[in-house]
């Protein structure tokens, strides 16, 4: 049996720096997801911010532009009914009319319908030139209800040649005394004002700011996404439906038009039936943060891959030092001719399974062999004859002893040691007596008769008797001297000495 390897470095070492490096480019791909997808947060955060403070500058402006429209129309109106007015001239009337039509930009014109949509006044003109608008919405819609307040009608062109631009109106009705329906006070403006607004605001491509009234109507949008957009009906579109239902807040979705992903931020301008979306594109938002995230997640993959690969060139380099520390050990602990245990490893584990046998009391006997007439064989075959020979009983030997902790060892010359722990004198003699036996028939060298053969000298220990381990030794040493003298190729056991 060969001699057990000395062992020298912690077990696995490598497995241990497989996991650690494992585990730390694991933490480190977790804390480069975990910052990533926080950025990724705090950028949607931002744009959200952004973007609803475009749609709060947007509603703040218009709601302001409304206001100095319905103010137009209401000065109108209480002009309209004042009784005195008639008494005056009619320029001073027209004055007093239109005295607050002024301020509003992109204005068109002002206008007052009598209850049958006939225009009686016009802020452009002293003699108003004869039209009916009573086909209208404006006017249908106050002329139906007392309460519609301010109406701000879906966007139109007027038809005429001079001026082909889309516009809308704010009415306002006017009632008579007695409440009864006399009148529309209306008052238009060209859309181009809503794309002024909008053109201020820098978005970034693939972005757009839009405002649709209550019923889904599109009444500017800048840039344009698709020709004749304006005046479209989007409140069958997914998303319109949702911020036409919600009238504030923010989402992110696919758009029906572009096909790509949109942040979504709407908000009701006032208490008016408008609202505004600035639609900003996904792409264009998250694109600093994908450069970002891809120059990290490259430098974290280098680096990753860096570690991993130091590891291994590190693993590698173990792996051979412990390769080269077992073979040394193994070179340490064995006996070169024979390949058995040498003398080193042989006082070790004798003292080692002393040790043991003296704490469990398990018997522990020491075989002594010595190989017959050695001299003579090696003067018959010769040096290189003789060790051939001692490797063929080392080989016996050490195929005759199967238990863990057993111990075939070379003692020194042709002399060999057995240790057969938790092995009494009856088992140990038939170990023995195999050994002997199988040697004796062991093939005979060519051109020699005479067999090889051992003497083996026995000692146990057990829990009755008081010796030592030297004395252990002694008595297997006599027991062996005893089987040299009394004929040899036999074994004794030094209990009968
Ligand atoms: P005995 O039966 O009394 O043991 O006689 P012996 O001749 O075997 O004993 P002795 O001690 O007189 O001789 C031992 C011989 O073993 C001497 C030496 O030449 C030989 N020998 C010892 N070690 C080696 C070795 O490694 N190789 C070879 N070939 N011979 C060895
Ligand atoms: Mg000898
Ligand atoms: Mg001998």
């Amino acid at each position: 049996m060969s001699p057990r390897p000395v062992r020298t470095s912690p077990a696995h070492p490598e497995l241990l720096l497989m996991l650690g490096s494992g585990l730390s480019v694991a933490l480190i791909v977790i804390i480069v997801a975990v910052l990533l997808i926080r950025e990724h947060a705090s950028t949607l955060e931002a744009a959200k911010r952004s973007t609803t403070n475009i749609a709060q500058l947007i509603n703040a402006d218009v709601l302001r532009n409304v206001e100095l429209y319905d103010l137009a129309l209401n000065g109108l109106i209480t002009a309209t009914q004042r009784e005195d007015l008639s008494q005056v001239a009619a320029n001073i009337q027209h004055l007093v009319q239109f005295d607050l039509s002024t301020a509003a930009p992109f204005k068109g014109e002002v206008l007052l319908l009598d209850a049958d949509g006939k225009v009686i006044a016009d802020s452009s003109t002293l003699r108003p030139t004869p039209r009916n608008f009573a086909n209208r919405d404006y006017f249908q819609v106050h002329a139906k209800d007392a309460n519609a307040g301010l109406f701000i009608s879906r966007p139109f062109k007027i038809h005429c040649d001079c001026d082909q631009v889309w516009r809308m109106a704010f009415s306002r009705r006017v009632s008579g005394p007695k409440g009864e329906f006399v009148g529309v006070a209306v008052a238009t403006m060209r859309l181009a004002y809503f794309d002024q607004l909008f053109n201020t605001l820098t978005i970034g491509n693939g972005s757009s700011v839009n405002l649709l009234n209550n019923n889904g109507i599109l009444l500017a949008q800048q840039p344009l996404l698709e020709r004749d957009m304006i005046d479209k009906d989007l409140s069958d579109r997914p998303n319109f439906k949702r911020i036409l239902r919600d009238g504030s807040g923010s989402f992110q979705a696919i758009s029906a038009i572009s096909g790509k992903e949109r942040l979504y931020t709407f908000t009701n301008v006032g208490a008016l039936p408008l609202i505004v979306v600035v639609a900003l594109s996904s792409e264009d938002v998250f694109a600093p943060w994908r450069r970002a995230a891809l120059l990290t997640s490259g430098a974290t993959g280098v680096l990753c891959a860096g570690l991993l690969w130091l590891t291994w060139l590190l693993r590698r380099e173990l792996r051979r030092r412990r390769r080269a520390e077992r073979v040394l050990s193994e070179l340490a602990a064995t006996d070169a001719l024979t390949g058995l245990a040498n003398r080193r490893v042989l006082d070790e584990r004798l003292r080692l399974e002393w040790d043991r046998a003296q704490r469990s009391t398990e018997p522990l006997t020491v075989l002594m062999i010595d190989v017959d007439h050695f001299k003579a064989f090696n003067d018959r075959h010769g040096h290189h004859g003789g060790d051939d020979a001692l490797r063929s009983v080392a080989q016996v030997i050490g195929s005759n002893i199967r238990r863990p902790a057993d111990l075939a060892a070379r003692y020194g010359g042709e002399e060999f040691a057995v240790v057969l722990p938790v092995t009494d004198a009856k088992g140990a003699w038939v170990i023995a007596e195999h050994i002997r036996s199988a040697i004796e028939y062991m093939p005979k060298v060519s051109g020699d008769d005479q067999p090889i053969t051992v003497s083996i000298g026995m000692s146990t220990w057990d829990k009755r008797s008081r010796q030592s381990l030297e004395a252990l030794l002694l008595s297997a040493d006599q027991a062996l001297y005893e089987a040299k003298h009394t004929g040899r190729n036999r074994i004794v056991d030094a209990s009968v000495l």
